[in-house]
């Protein structure tokens, strides 16, 4: 009896009872014939087969011993349930990816031995990540999430250090190396190296076969775990490095706007016009009072009389560096979705400023020293600038830097482009001892948990803006002035399903179909502008015209030579919002307001 229980017969008889029953239900649930998806078990049959051949003529055990393929499956079940977003969601679907777990694990170890660790690793440490993501963030480790983690600043990243992360981290690295542990001791008392060839065949085909026999509506490739996790992840890691790397060679390859002939009609130099461009960080326009927000997150701009304000402006793109190259270039919408039409044929329009007489300064937040992505992007798109300058601490540092610049050129035409934090992740940037909306605090532990003193945070930082918009305009007092303002991107606080600005890569959290996508955009301009040059006041009056309609960052780079009046082949008054033939955007956005 006692060696009958220590069989390898009695290992199948008492392990296959589950699957049975699972695939037994799971085909009595199909509602139409069932069809056999045969490729894969087909294949791993007749592996199966060929290497059992071959450990008969070998005179090879067929099998490793029972008391290994119990620990085997100790292992898989266990760092199934720990590691495996999936393994409780459907409840016939845990046999699929124990046995592919136990599958992959004698396959991995047989082809690369003490290399399958190599794998192992990040693999398990990545899914217990997942885990967190997906319980704290909503959030799965998607490309674009990936990708957004490789360009986050430093000070993006601690906020991510919280207690609770820590002690997950800790925890993955324990038991990662005990999984190790147990994993190897099992695998090198295998009898031998054909019975865990033969072990790894078997497993894998009864996990394929248990996936494969769910019903259409309940099959799910993520569901046959980990092999299709590994390649999932696998393709994430690549998607996220060739995207960074294809946005970053985009922007360096696109030929100057210089390259043709243009022209300005309205000033001749040394005017003192100043146009500043100020691309905002995450800024939701429905977090402004401007837009009708309860809360008084922008008091300065709602009392401004000469404010145009753009209450239906969609952005580009949720990656700042897309959408950058959206609002300076002649780029259009989703610049990734390869229509022709979409994508930008010429650089940045601060080239044509300056090619007019403008002097050019860059003013960025304390990220643009990470030599990443946003960095080079930004820098290609503000080649033409005099100077650059770097705001360490907060956005406010950058006011002297502005007001010097603004004193030192007063007869010069100038572009004072700005581009800090504002209110991007983890909400920082704001006046802690005057925070007009409290409690606030940034906790990425749990946001949903902290949800008002996490949207206070934010809330704070679009008020912060708002004071640092009316000092940048004091400084400019008395100058002819036109001030520009457009957000990259929106935020997620909670909505849409969504905390911080990820899972957008997922098809259901498609970024044009929430809310997100609607951001800030305003101009203010100073009467010493309008009365420079009757095209202005015209420009402007069209403008304010056309406030009411739907605009885009497709929108920007033809509004600014319409207002302008630069002529180059790159501009089209269908995207002038200055023009009295402009069309509206008629692009992706969301259907219903929140
Ligand atoms: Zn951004």
């Amino acid at each position: 009896m006692l060696s009958f229980l220590r069989s390898r017969i009695f290992f199948f008889i008492a392990v296959l009872v589950l699957p049975l029953v699972s695939v037994w239900k799971s085909l009595a649930a199909w509602e139409s014939a069932f069809v056999f998806d045969w490729p894969v078990p087909t294949a791993l049959l007749l592996l199966l087969i060929i290497s059992l051949l071959v450990s008969k003529k070998r005179q090879k055990d067929y099998l490793p011993q029972a008391w290994v393929l119990w620990l085997l499956l100790v292992l898989a079940a266990a760092s199934d349930c720990a590691c495996n977003l999936y393994a409780f969601v459907a409840p016939w679907q845990l046999p699929t990816s124990i046995f592919l777990m136990m599958g992959c694990t004698c396959l991995l170890w047989v082809l690369l031995r003490w290399g399958s660790l190599l794998l192992w690793a990040p693999f398990l440490f990545l899914q217990v990540a997942q885990q967190v993501s997906f319980s704290h963030y909503g959030t799965r480790l998607n490309s674009l999430v990936l990708a957004e983690t490789m360009e986050a600043s430093a000070e993006e990243l601690l906020t991510y250090l919280t207690p609770f992360n820590m002690t997950m981290a800790i925890l993955a690295f324990i038991g990662t190396v005990l999984f190790f542990y147990l994993m190897v001791r099992v695998l090198r008392c295998a009898n031998s190296k054909w019975s865990l060839l033969n072990a790894g065949l078997l497993f894998s085909l009864l996990g394929v076969l248990c996936g494969i026999v769910l019903p259409p509506h309940k099959q799910k490739t993520e569901y046959f775990w980990p092999a299709r996790e590994g390649y999932d992840l696998f393709m994430a890691c690549s998607e996220a490095l060739l995207h960074n790397q294809a946005t970053i060679e985009q922007a360096e390859n696109l030929p100057l706007p210089t390259q043709e002939s243009s022209s300005i009609s309205t000033l001749k130099g040394k005017e003192g016009v100043v146009l500043v461009l100020h691309i905002g960080e995450s800024v939701r326009a429905d977090r402004m009072s401007l837009n009708g927000y309860e809360k008084d997150t922008t008091p300065w701009l709602r009392q401004q009389p000469n404010l145009i304000n753009f209450p239906n402006c969609i952005s580009s793109a949720c990656d700042t560096c897309q959408a950058q190259i959206a609002i300076l270039t002649n780029a259009r919408r989703d610049i990734w979705n390869k229509q022709p039409e979409m994508q930008p044929t010429t650089g940045s329009v601060l080239e044509l400023f300056n090619a007019h007489g403008f002097k050019v300064y860059s003013f960025f937040g304390q990220r643009s020293g990470q030599k990443l992505k946003y960095d080079r992007v930004v820098r290609v798109l503000t080649k033409c600038s005099e100077d650059r300058f770097n705001a360490p601490g907060s956005p406010w540092t950058s006011l002297p830097q502005i007001a010097g610049v603004v004193d030192a050129n007063r007869s010069e035409n100038l572009v004072l482009f700005i581009n800090n934090e504002g209110s991007h992740t983890p909400f920082h940037h704001y006046d802690k001892k005057n925070a007009p909306f409290l409690p606030s605090a940034t906790d990425f532990q749990n946001p949903a948990a902290h949800a008002q003193e996490v949207n206070n945070a934010y809330d704070n930082t679009v008020h912060y803006t708002d004071e640092f918009i009316r000092r940048v305009v004091q400084s400019l007092h008395g100058r002819p002035f036109v001030y520009v303002y457009i957000s990259d991107h929106g935020e997620y606080l909670g909505h849409d399903g969504i905390w911080g600005r990820a899972a957008l890569g997922e098809s259901k959290y498609n970024y044009h179909s929430t809310t997100g996508c609607r951001v800030g955009m305003f101009v203010i301009s100073s009467p010493e502008f309008e009365a420079k040059h009757p095209h202005f006041a015209a420009a402007m009056q069209q403008l304010r015209v056309n406030s009411v309609r739907t605009v885009a960052h497709e929108h920007i780079f033809h509004s600014l030579l319409g207002l302008f009046g630069i002529s180059t082949p790159h501009y089209d008054s269908r995207l002038d919002i200055c023009s009295d033939k402009m069309q509206p955007y008629n692009g992706p956005m969301p259907e219903t307001e929140n």
